[in-house]
């Protein structure tokens, strides 16, 4: 986990407020609500290791970096290697980075900075450009989205790391893409298979548990809302009184969990 955010739930859905979450507060508080009905999101990388390979799912925040529209996360310090080397990851060990999308929390430790240059955090990794979501970012007239090409893109391609791929692509017969666009147009969460068994990585599909209650509830910052609730609803409802596990990438603790049914309303368990 890079960081933990608390935010008012107007931040995230534009016109929900304190008391839209009131029907869910049962199994959102204390984990998803503070008692005041503050939002907390954690923003995580998942590291992944299958039989074969040592893959990092999205890089969070990064250091150093200039981020206009979030002066919180400009010029951070954090402890981001510490921790994967706490874990046993070292930045040599990885072999393949992914992005669920190009936003600035899930592509910041692409790159870090050094002697004033942003080179690759993880010099032998590929790193797997979805060419869709690329081609949604290349041409960036935001200035935040700006800052995200020319620092935590760019230079991964310019360093030759970059592997291009499309939506459904499979990492091996154990990681595969799966497309859920609306959020940005090339957004992909990651489907993992191991001993018979599935996880979800979301991404940004879904970044907090009450949308699996209220999967018709917008983010502020999904790029064709229409498409992102149909992704969202469909997600929820395959997902839901199955046994695969939902990693969210922006689910506080726990961060892994089931989508259940009860009494005709969809919840989480875990
Ligand atoms: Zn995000």
């Amino acid at each position: 986990m890079d960081s933990l955010e608390s935010t008012s739930p107007r931040f995230l859905y534009l016109d929900k407020q304190r008391s839209d979450f009131d029907p869910h507060l049962e199994w959102l508080q204390p984990h998803f609500l503070d008692a005041e009905k503050n939002i907390l999101l954690s923003i995580h990388t998942f590291l992944v290791r299958t039989t074969h390979h040592t893959i990092l799912i999205d890089t969070c925040i990064g250091n150093d970096k200039d981020a206009p529209a979030f002066p919180q996360w400009t010029g951070r310090k954090g402890s981001y290697l510490q921790d994967l080397a706490a874990v046993g990851c070292a930045p040599e060990a990885v072999d393949y980075v992914f992005c669920t999308h190009m936003h600035i929390d899930h592509t910041g430790w692409n790159t870090r900075l050094q002697d004033g240059r942003w080179v690759p955090t993880f010099p032998n990794a590929k790193y797997l450009f979805n060419k869709r979501e690329w081609e949604h970012w290349q041409d960036a007239q935001d200035a935040m989205d700006q800052a995200v090409v020319r620092q935590n893109l760019l230079p991964i391609i310019e360093a030759g790391r970059v592997a291009w791929v499309d939506n459904g692509w499979g990492l091996d017969d154990e990681v595969t893409l799966v497309p859920t666009p609306g959020h940005t147009p090339g957004h992909c969460s990651v489907q993992l298979r191991s001993r018979g068994q599935t996880a979800m990585i979301t991404g940004d599909m879904m970044v907090h548990p009450v949308q699996i209650a209220e999967p018709q509830w917008s983010q502020r910052a999904d790029t064709d809302k229409a498409l992102a609730i149909a992704t969202r609803t469909r997600f929820v409802n395959q997902h839901c009184d199955t046994d695969t596990l939902i990693l969210g990438t922006h689910f506080n603790t726990p961060t892994g969990v089931y989508i259940v049914s009860a009494g005709g309303q969809k919840r989480i368990k875990w």
